[in-house]
């Protein structure tokens, strides 16, 4: 690598201006990321979008069409795989069968040079940090799904990679497991200060992970952003639908001043407003997003700059909260959740009720296509 390679990132991983076709399409299209030492980073996106394609091409077993992959500033976009400081945990784990856990989480360390106590400490250290001591000496098929993940995982950490690439790390899991595993590999991965590069099509799984999230669609980053940015703020529909429940409303700029936007939307019969730095033209159309949690029902007499009509006609009892839709005067149903611990110290909501609701003007984003 020349001195401007090294010069020019301090970031962990710098892909720039990755791209990747199978026959005439492309899997990857021009991507272009920085992500820093230490960050636990996602690849999110519906089946077919590309991240399994950008994660080989991090770990080598892929090679780009065009671009660069910087790793700690070295050039490495033909540098084979076991040459790189990365490892690579699969979806399908691929332990070896006739080896124990000892045995298969050491398996990675026999090709570095290492004395065979040093070995045996690093195993042992791996297994506890995973939590799967008791199980050492036991074969893959005598254990859960959890349990042959966490090997996986010690077995990847073991050589201690500066980077972790990790797909669909917790696929195989229930729900339960996978909601309880999240958390510890947060917490392993903030223990090590490993960057970790998660592929997942789980929304949720990448919002409680990750420090940030890239959203690919099509082979390229539709919105690259912290979990709680790309959920308040997406940037387009695409994003906006892909993550949570959102309401979306069609809109027509009246005015801008400084800021504040208003806006004429039919659907929602009555004026909105939104905040936007972005030069707004009076006439020009647009789609204004709000999340179902950032709808309030307003006490009588009570005033919102958003503020429209409706009537109660679904309701869903999630426990901690309950979600429900009111349709406005023009069929457009509009969905928002209230507290249960709240609704129960006020009155609970009912079927056919009329309700004002209304919500801030910063509490809703302005999408493009
Ligand atoms: P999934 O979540 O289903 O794994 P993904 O987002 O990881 O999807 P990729 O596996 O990267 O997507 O695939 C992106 C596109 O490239 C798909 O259209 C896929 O069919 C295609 N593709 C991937 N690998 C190959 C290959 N080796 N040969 C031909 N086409 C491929």
């Amino acid at each position: 690598p020349d001195a401007a390679d090294t010069a020019s990132t301090t970031a962990s991983v710098r892909l720039e201006g990755i791209s990747k076709s199978f026959g005439n399409s492309y899997a990857v299209n021009n991507v272009s990321l920085d992500i820093q030492q230490g960050e636990f980073f996602s690849l999110l996106g519906p089946s077919g979008c590309g991240k399994t394609t950008l994660l080989r091409m991090l770990a080598g077993f892929e090679t780009p069409d065009r671009g660069r992959v910087l790793i700690d500033g070295q050039d490495m976009t033909r540098v084979p795989p076991y040459e790189r400081p990365v490892n690579m945990m699969f979806q399908s784990y691929a332990l070896f069968p006739h080896m124990s856990v000892a045995d298969n989480i050491a398996f990675g360390l026999k090709q570095t040079p290492m004395a065979r106590g040093a070995r045996n400490l690093r195993v042992t250290q791996m297994m506890e940090l995973v939590q799967i001591s008791p199980l050492a000496k036991r074969k893959p098929h005598q254990l859960s799904g959890g349990q042959r993940q966490r090997v996986a995982l010690a077995r990847a950490l073991a050589r201690h990679p500066r980077i972790l690439l990790l797909d669909e790390p917790l696929g195989a899991l229930d729900k339960k497991l996978r909601e309880k595993t999240q958390f510890e590999l947060v917490n392993i991965q903030e223990r090590l200060g490993t960057t970790f590069i998660v592929v997942t099509h789980d929304q949720e799984e990448a919002m409680t992970m990750s420090s940030r999230i890239a959203l690919m669609r099509d082979g390229q980053i539709e919105q690259l952003d912290a979990p709680r940015r790309l959920y308040e703020f997406p940037a387009t529909r695409y994003a906006a639908s892909f993550i949570g429940s959102i309401n979306l409303f069609q809109a027509r700029v009246l005015q801008q001043s400084g800021d504040e936007v208003r806006l004429a939307c039919d659907q929602a019969g009555a004026e909105l407003q939104v905040r936007s730095s972005e030069k707004m033209l009076p006439g020009m159309a647009l789609t204004l997003a709000v999340r179902p949690e950032k709808v309030r029902l307003l006490a009588p007499g009570e005033q919102s700059p958003n503020q429209i009509r409706g009537r109660i006609k679904e309701i869903a009892y999630l426990g901690g909260v309950s979600i429900y839709h009111a349709e406005l005067s023009s069929g457009k149903r509009v969905q928002f959740t209230q507290s249960n611990v709240q609704a129960l110290a006020e009155q609970p909501l009912s079927w056919e009720q009329d309700v004002v609701l209304g919500w801030q003007p910063d509490s809703c984003s302005v999408l493009t296509e």
